[in-house]
């Protein structure tokens, strides 16, 4: 069992957990951003944080776990490996998300969907559409972290390793902007 702290020490390690000055996919600013990517390039620390996710979601009889890409495609294969289901994703065509490359959620499947990092909950609401229109069961929602200012409720079980509340500035408002630090936008979200 991975508490909060010891995720967040994870993160450290693998240099996630950036400090600077940052414009989030929302258009607010902040001093610090959280880059999944760099803990995920590590397989082994993948499989711990992933392992600890589906933990959460154990005895659900998971048959498949959606993720939306990119963020969410090693997160999505992690959890899977470790509830023994398959594992696909979603991704964006034309601004809208969809499954391609021939996946397919099958009749009578319990879903999962996983997430990287939950901001707006944007992609994990189209998901859901996604999975209610299969006419299939969505059992829950897994994130490894939930940055949103408050925990986000979708009406069914979610579950966050860590919720992480972030400061966040208007540009008008923002202090970094005003000492002139140069701002980064570290995202790979489509706006
Ligand atoms: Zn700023």
């Amino acid at each position: 069992m991975l508490n909060q702290m010891q995720v967040m020490n994870l993160f450290k390690e693998s240099g996630g957990l950036l400090t600077g000055h940052f414009e989030l996919s929302s258009g607010l600013h902040s001093a610090q951003y959280l880059q999944c990517a760099l803990l995920l390039q590590h397989p082994g620390r993948a499989t711990l944080l992933c392992s600890e996710l589906a933990s959460r979601f154990k005895g659900k009889k998971i048959d498949v776990v959606i993720g939306p890409a990119l963020g969410g495609i090693i997160v999505s294969y992690e959890v899977a490996r470790a509830l023994g289901a398959r594992s696909i994703f979603c991704e964006r065509k034309q601004g809208k998300m969809s499954l391609r490359r021939g996946f397919r959620i099958k009749k009578g499947e319990r879903v999962l969907i996983v997430e990287d990092v939950i901001t707006t909950g944007g992609s994990v609401k189209e998901i859901i559409q996604i999975v209610r229109e299969s006419g299939n069961e969505l059992i829950g929602i897994g994130a490894l972290i939930d940055r949103s200012v408050e925990k986000k409720d979708f009406g069914i079980d979610y579950e966050a390793l860590v919720s992480l509340n972030i400061k966040a500035f208007s540009p008008a408002q923002c202090p970094l902007c005003k000492e002139g630090i140069p701002l980064e936008k570290p995202g790979t979200k489509p706006r």
